[in-house]
């Protein structure tokens, strides 16, 4: 695809320091719109949404740094449902997403805002029914939330299914989406819309990847970086531990206990240690649901929902829930393993303390992870505090957490090891865990001691 030269920075927005608080109004946003924030509790734009929102009102290609949980949707769909408002047609426009969870996530938020004027959404991910999502392509939504390589199976599969009519495209964690494991289904999808739309990327991360950016065919993008590249919130309070290996998973019950009922999403580096971790950690009556790529896409939502309906309050999970996800509730993130992609870090911590909320982050750094914490460490900029914890009390958990992990083992090789079929186990044990637990008398701390 022959595309325009671009030039991704040469017209920077404006970045005062004490710009003054517009409000949504201010920023050129209609009244009904106005009313749908307001319905939403949104009382004042965000301040990526003040950046972003005038110059997509000008017909702006954007490119959007902001952190984690600073209102990026609403800095894209606001301005969408407005163009959407002035000339309403089926397929307007098309956002792309990284994970599933995220998509329909985004898709809800269109929804709400568009409400009041009928808004229609359909969210295109994998691991769902292909059949439902080409009757909901059937009723022409204005809107189309998609995870690229299922929207990419659309396109060649259902009939009468087609772009050509998209006006906007938006990239949601578009450093992810740019990334090579993306660039095929990327490529057809680009192949499959006019060239003549607005292009919208944002990202809390992001590289230059100015080559990939050409062939997402942005015209003289501004580039909007409401905050620098790596920062995170102020009211994010980021600690660390470091732990020897072998004392780590005593070192996560220690904290989840002096945390006791504190809602909360622990990260591993595989999906075995997420399904590991939960059964250990409900062994010793933890509140704990695992969610990995292993899951069915039916489980995984199954497992968010419970989380985010409070039903459990310990989400262990892999990266793939690193990214974008907002559950207001999360007030601690735990990384168990530190991520081997510094990015991680900041989408991973992104989780909480959002959208003005204050939040807390552990990592527990064991003497293999150094370098990569380090790395880490460096982005941020500063050194972090120490996770203030005596080694003996720590260690008060041990017999416990070796026999939580002794019963853990046998269950998974009473269960045929690792070598489930895919969605299996996991599953099963995110439904058991309702059953054994509503049984149970509540998690209350002594009981844990
Ligand atoms: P996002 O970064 O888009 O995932 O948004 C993070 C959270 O901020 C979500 O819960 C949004 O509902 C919320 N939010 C977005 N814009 C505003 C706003 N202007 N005022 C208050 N909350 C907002």
């Amino acid at each position: 695809m022959e595309e325009e030269e671009v030039v991704v920075e040469e017209e920077e927005a404006e970045n005062e320091e004490e710009e003054e608080v517009q409000s949504f109004k201010e920023l050129g946003i209609v009244d009904q719109l106005i009313e749908a924030c307001d319905s939403l509790g949104w009382k004042l734009p965000t301040k990526i949404q003040a950046d972003a929102i005038p110059l997509a009102l000008q017909g702006k290609d954007l490119i959007g740094v902001a952190q984690t949980g600073s209102g990026k949707t609403g800095a894209f769909a606001l301005p969408i449902i407005q163009s959407l408002l002035d000339a309403p047609q089926a397929f307007f426009a098309l956002v792309l997403s990284p994970t599933r969870e995220l998509a329909i996530q985004i898709a809800e938020q269109f929804e709400a805002l568009g409400s009041s004027i009928g808004v229609k959404s359909a969210v295109l991910v994998g691991g769902v029914d292909q059949l439902q999502q080409s009757i909901q392509l059937g009723k022409r939504p204005h809107i189309v939330v998609a995870t690229p390589g299922r929207l990419v199976d659309h396109l060649s599969n259902t009939k009468g299914f087609s772009l050509r009519t998209i006006k906007y495209l938006v990239l949601d964690e578009a450093d992810r989406l740019l990334n090579v494991d993306f660039e095929k289904s990327l490529d057809e999808i680009l192949n499959a819309i006019p060239r003549e739309r607005r292009t919208y990327l944002f990202s809390a991360t992001m590289t230059k990847k100015v080559k990939k950016l050409q062939r997402a065919c942005l015209r003289n993008p501004v580039k909007i970086e409401a905050d620098s590249k790596y920062s995170t919130v102020i009211t994010l309070n980021q600690k660390y531990r470091f732990v020897p290996a072998k004392h780590k998973d005593c070192y996560l019950v220690y904290i989840l206990n002096e945390k006791s009922e504190t809602t909360s999403m622990v990260f591993t580096r595989t999906c075995e240690a997420t399904r590991h971790l939960s059964l250990m950690l409900r062994n010793l009556n933890f509140r704990a649901i695992p969610i990995s790529g292993q899951m069915t896409q039916a489980k995984r939502l199954g497992a968010l929902n419970k989380f985010k309906a409070g039903e459990c309050n310990i989400l262990i999970c892999t990266d793939v829930a690193s990214r974008g996800l907002d559950i207001p509730s999360v007030e601690l993130v735990i990384n168990y393993d530190i991520p081997t992609n510094s990015k991680d870090y900041f989408h991973r911590v992104g989780r909480t303390a959002r959208a003005g909320r204050t939040g807390v982050a552990i990592s527990l750094i064991n003497q293999y992870e150094l370098e990569w914490y380090l790395q880490i460490e460096k982005l941020i900029g500063y050194k972090l505090p120490e996770y203030p914890a005596q080694e003996e009390e720590v260690l008060f958990f041990l017999e416990r957490v070796t026999e939580a992990k002794r019963l853990t083992a046998m269950k998974i090789k009473e269960g045929g090891g690792h070598k489930r079929r895919r969605g299996g186990e996991d599953d099963e044990e995110v439904e058991k865990f309702h059953g054994k637990n509503n049984k149970r008398s509540s998690n209350n701390k002594s009981k844990r001691r």
